[in-house]
């Protein structure tokens, strides 16, 4: 069986890297003199190259699967991702088109009608697996500006009337300002409306930027709601830009890539509120769902509108097989599809919901104590989210120093980010393997670091 082999290897790495550091210490000369034998003039061994590759896996990255890795929304993985991605790679399914792949398509067809349901969306919204968030947040854009200037396809942007802009709170993603570049809306179409003390995004303002853009000639089109910021984990007040979008015409998009799997979650699910009336959602499988990498995800309520921004029609691809059968590389942004869905839909089988609601239960507590800890050590902590994201900071405090002294010690594996314009620590516990007794050690271990370095300032 597959699984009791991989389960081996899988739970032995694992075991290894649990033990072991989190951060490399290595300069890009030693991974290119080491990697100067590979000049492929000669075969070798498979076993060879997969071993060292493996060892330099274990030595040269930060092991964002370790436990104290209190990261980037980079998640740990599951046996049932590793199953998924050998199956994926064993029969290296084709999903551009539905004939070629129809079990591999109608899986993420049912994993994804799945969670639109989770979200509040209607039965016949498109949806689609992406490589990830950015991708999603694309693909948003593209439907939107294809719904509201019915010329943006055909004769491209420079001949609409008016140019397009959308807004975004100040703490957005920085993959819509690429988007903007990319799609030709160009950055400046980007409208960061500022969040409130809160780092919410302000719907008063919001209404202000909308109403003076329209005054001088420009054509707002799309709101994007963040739930769960990077930087913060901050929630935007979902009901009143629902409410704003629906006013105003304007097509209402969350961005949801880490914060929308506590949707799953009886606890969580209701900050989540109004997320229902979004017109398009990202949705991250491979930040808090815990799937490998990458696996992200695209719903909008417009099936039509997604079949008309992303038509194709070629003489060399297989017919479409009918009309409750839509073939992927018409209705999204891929050709080419790889059977990324598989990893979700064996954790989501392997787990049940509840389980999976457990897992996305247990990081949110580990984040509440790790936010208590700190604020009885004397941290000020600086955000205030639901979701266990920790942002922290204390008087005198250098943060390179603190932030060298956490690799220097192997403590975990913490960043910086930037609020309201002042640094501040982050934390976010992105591993369903951390645990309580971690997490006080690690509170524990970093206000001793701090009181250290306060009494023998280091330079590092
Ligand atoms: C991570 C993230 C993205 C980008 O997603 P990728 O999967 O990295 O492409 C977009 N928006 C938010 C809010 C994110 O946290």
């Amino acid at each position: 069986m597959l699984v009791d082999r991989l389960s081996g290897e899988f739970h032995s790495a694992q075991a290894e890297i649990d033990e072991g550091p989190i951060y490399p210490e290595v300069a890009a000369k030693e991974i290119r003199e080491h990697l100067a034998r590979y000049d492929f003039s000669s075969a070798m061994p498979l076993e060879e190259a997969a071993a060292d590759v493996e060892q330099m896996l274990r030595r040269w990255q930060v092991q964002v699967t370790h436990p104290r890795y209190l990261g980037l929304f980079n998640p740990s993985v599951r046996l049932a991702s590793v199953v998924a991605d050998s199956l994926t790679a064993i029969y290296n399914p084709q999903l551009a088109a539905w004939r070629t792949a129809p079990a591999a398509i109608e899986i993420e067809r049912h994993t994804l009608a799945w969670l639109a349901a989770k979200f509040g969306m209607p039965a016949d919204t498109a949806a689609s697996f992406t490589s990830g968030g950015a991708e999603a947040n694309l693909s948003a854009i593209i439907a939107a500006l294809t719904h509201d200037f019915p010329e943006y396809g055909e004769k491209g942007l420079h001949s609409l009337p008016a140019p397009p802009v959308f807004y975004v709170s100040a703490e957005a993603h920085h993959s819509l300002s690429k988007i903007a570049h990319m799609t030709g809306l160009g950055r400046e179409a980007v409208r960061a409306v500022p969040a409130g003390k809160d780092l919410k995004m302000d719907v008063s303002a919001l209404a202000a930027a909308v109403d003076e853009d329209r005054r001088s000639g420009l054509a707002p089109f799309l709101v994007v709601g963040t739930a769960g910021s990077t930087a913060a984990g901050a929630i935007d007040p979902l009901p009143e830009l629902a409410e704003f979008c629906r006013r105003e015409r304007l097509w209402f998009h969350v961005d949801a890539a880490w914060g929308g799997a506590a949707i799953v979650s009886p606890t969580l699910r209701h900050h989540l509120a109004g997320i229902e009336h979004a017109d398009s959602i990202t949705c991250d499988a491979h930040k808090w769902f815990s799937v490998a990498m990458g696996c992200g995800m695209f719903f909008c309520r417009h099936p039509q509108t997604v079949a008309r921004a992303f038509r194709a029609e070629t003489s060399y691809m297989p017919r479409t097989a009918g009309e409750d059968t839509p073939d992927p590389y018409t209705h999204s942004v891929q050709w080419s599809r790889r059977f990324a869905g598989l990893k979700l839909f064996l954790t989501l089988a392997e787990l049940g919901e509840t389980g999976q609601a457990a897992a996305i239960d247990h990081q949110t507590r580990m984040g509440d104590r790790l936010r208590n800890r700190l604020a009885a050590s004397g941290w000020r902590i600086v955000n205030h989210t639901p979701l266990p994201v920790v942002c922290f900071t204390r008087e005198d405090i250098d943060l390179p120093a603190f932030l060298g002294g956490l690799r220097a010690r192997q403590i975990c594996w913490m960043s910086e980010a930037r609020l309201a314009g002042a640094s501040v620590i982050r934390a976010c516990i992105t591993s369903f393997k951390t645990t309580e007794q971690e997490v006080d050690q690690i509170a524990e271990q970093i206000t001793h670091l701090a009181a250290e370095q306060k009494r023998s300032p280091v330079t590092c």
